[in-house]
């Protein structure tokens, strides 16, 4: 394909995903400026975060750091700017590379990981680093999140938005989660909103609701999304299985 193909498929698919978003805040009675796009680019190049930010796009999620750090150099390399948000898994001892480049980690879910991202953010940077506290919806301990009332002290979704909010070189932007795959979203969206006007009554600046994905952005934005991340529809399908 051609970059300028390329460039006209990904502007057809942004201009769709802007008209989702805009008329699911419509049917929420909602400013369609209340809802910000993250284009998760993972498996894409960085020629397509290239073009994406020609097109206006502004925020990129990753969730793979080998990945990230490659491709978020390459489109700097590039004197293209956008905000690097890493959404994936994130081992404590990956820490240290993913605060170099990425502006918001939406993936904390443990009181030692903020640690460990605290630590190296500290020492590695000169603005705090942005982060949301991934929050599991369903409670399953066996899958990403941290979870309000957790048995195991350091997944406690509460002790870890404490423990964001604490600590150094680390700013409490808010929450992040995934809709249980076997759940309807509509009721996995208002559990997270739950949850999130709780949080947000102990830390009124943790504002951010990351939710919503290419097949269930319009429940989290009539929930209260304010950021939605989506891949599969803007960029296509990827073919490994992540
Ligand atoms: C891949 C991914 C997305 C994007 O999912 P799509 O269904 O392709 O839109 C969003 N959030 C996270 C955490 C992801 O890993």
């Amino acid at each position: 394909m051609t970059v300028q193909a390329r460039r006209d498929l990904l502007a057809a698919s942004l201009d769709e995903v802007h008209q989702r978003i805009g008329r699911a805040c419509a049917a929420a009675g909602r400013d369609p400026g209340s809802v910000a796009l993250v284009a998760v680019t993972k498996t894409y190049p960085a020629s397509d975060v290239v073009l994406l930010a020609g097109l206006g796009v502004t925020d990129v999620g990753e969730n793979k750091d080998q990945e990230a750090a490659a491709k978020s150099a390459a489109v700097r390399a590039q004197d293209v700017e956008v905000r690097w948000h890493f959404v994936g898994q994130l081992q404590r001892n990956k820490a240290k590379s993913v605060v170099t480049y990425a502006d918001v980690v939406e993936s904390v879910d443990s009181t030692r990981l903020a640690g460990a991202l605290s630590t190296a953010a500290a020492r590695l940077r000169e603005r705090p680093l942005d982060v949301l506290v991934q929050v599991s919806i369903d409670g399953d301990p066996a899958r990403g999140g941290a979870i309000a009332g957790a048995a195991e002290a350091d997944r406690d979704l509460w002790r870890v938005a404490a423990a964001v909010n604490d600590a150094e070189g680390l700013r409490l932007g808010g929450v992040m989660a995934v809709a249980p795959l076997d759940w309807e979203p509509e009721r996995a969206f208002a559990d997270l909103a739950a949850l999130t006007a709780r949080l947000r009554s102990e830390y009124p600046g943790a504002t951010a609701v990351s939710a919503g994905m290419s097949g269930d952005l319009e429940q989290a934005v009539r929930h209260g999304a304010t950021h939605v991340r989506i891949g599969t529809s803007l960029l296509g399908m990827r073919n490994t299985l992540r």
